[in-house]
């Protein structure tokens, strides 16, 4: 194989990285297809009240409506997305449908006051973002506080007075800030301290390990939730467990008195028009 290598090591011609960049090439035109002919979607999930099974509120989850090859999920989309720029508009779609979602679940009884959930990738985190995002708020009679913006730490590892005006923007408007993966950066807890952070979203690979097979890793990640929960609950910030996708991972997580969760268990991302037909037969909606 030595003498294929280029000088560098690098080879001439690589299959490997040509069907990477076919493949990224072929997202590239999916993205600018799907902005112009309106195949971005936000989808729902709910977010639940585990002590009494009320759905609190929904994240939206974007998705690509391909006509030919179906709904693609949002992984490489927006790793593309963010290389080649269009993650903003990409973004302000996104948002815009899915505040129109929550206007129209909003008319159900007792989601008056259900909020949304947004990600927001640090690409971003421009000057614009809090007067774009009020102005979509405006336009479908939603109050800020009924949002959060989920952010992960890439967003505050870029500490730049950018980020922290639009941060302080968004939550002087009332719009919450959470902490999405939490667990899984490097320095997640000392962002809690010097971001206006309310509220925490632990992430999928703690929830999965509370029903591992292995009693030592189910205790310590126990100890470990436990003590999430706490600090939370002193810094008066909401916690959240991600990725619950079994009964005996919502028992344990109500054990521990964490007060919400989502996963497939309790409800997966959907159009609205599915969840709302899904809210309407299950009145009074209880979940889980
Ligand atoms: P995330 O914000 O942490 O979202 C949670 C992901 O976990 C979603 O994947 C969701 O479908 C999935 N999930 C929910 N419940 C369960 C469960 O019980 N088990 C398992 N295994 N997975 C569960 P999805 O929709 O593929 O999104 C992946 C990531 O893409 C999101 O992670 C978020 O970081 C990003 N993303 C999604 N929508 C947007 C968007 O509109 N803008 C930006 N910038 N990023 C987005
Ligand atoms: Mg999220
Ligand atoms: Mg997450
Ligand atoms: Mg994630």
């Amino acid at each position: 194989a030595r003498k294929h290598n280029g000088k560098n090591g690098t080879k001439l011609f690589d299959p490997v990285m040509a069907s990477l960049a076919q493949e990224r090439l072929k997202i590239e035109r999916y993205i600018e297809t799907g902005l112009s002919e309106g195949w971005f979607e936000a989808h729902l999930q709910p977010i639940v009240d585990l002590e009494s099974g009320q759905v609190a509120g929904f994240e939206a989850l974007m998705r690509l409506n391909h006509p030919d090859h179906g709904l693609l999920p949002p992984g490489d989309i927006i790793r593309v997305a963010e290389e080649t720029g269009t993650i903003k508009q990409i973004g302000e779609r996104v948002f815009e449908k899915a505040v129109a979602h929550l206007a129209r679940l909003s008319a159900l009884p007792g989601l008056e006051d259900a909020y949304l959930a947004v990600n927001v990738s640090p690409l971003q985190f421009s000057a614009e973002l809090p007067a774009s995002t009020f102005a979509v708020l405006m336009k479908w009679g939603i109050t800020p506080s009924r949002i959060v913006i989920e952010i992960t730490e890439a967003v505050l590892m870029h500490d730049s007075p950018d980020v922290r005006e639009v941060l302080e923007a968004l939550s002087t408007s009332g719009i919450k800030i959470a902490l999405d993966d939490f667990g899984t950066g490097y320095s997640s807890l000392s962002y809690l301290l010097h971001f206006p952070v309310n509220t925490i979203k632990i992430d999928q690979s703690f929830t999965r390990s509370l029903t591992d097979e292995d009693q030592a890793v189910r205790k310590k990640v126990r100890m470990l939730v436990t003590g999430i929960n706490t600090v939370a609950h002193e810094l008066h910030c909401r916690i959240i467990a991600e990725g619950i996708e079994t009964e005996g991972q919502l028992k344990e997580l109500r054990a521990m008195g964490v007060s919400y969760g989502q996963g497939f268990h309790l409800g997966r991302p959907q159009p609205v028009e599915t969840i709302e037909a899904e809210l309407k037969r299950a009145l009074p909606r209880t979940i889980g």
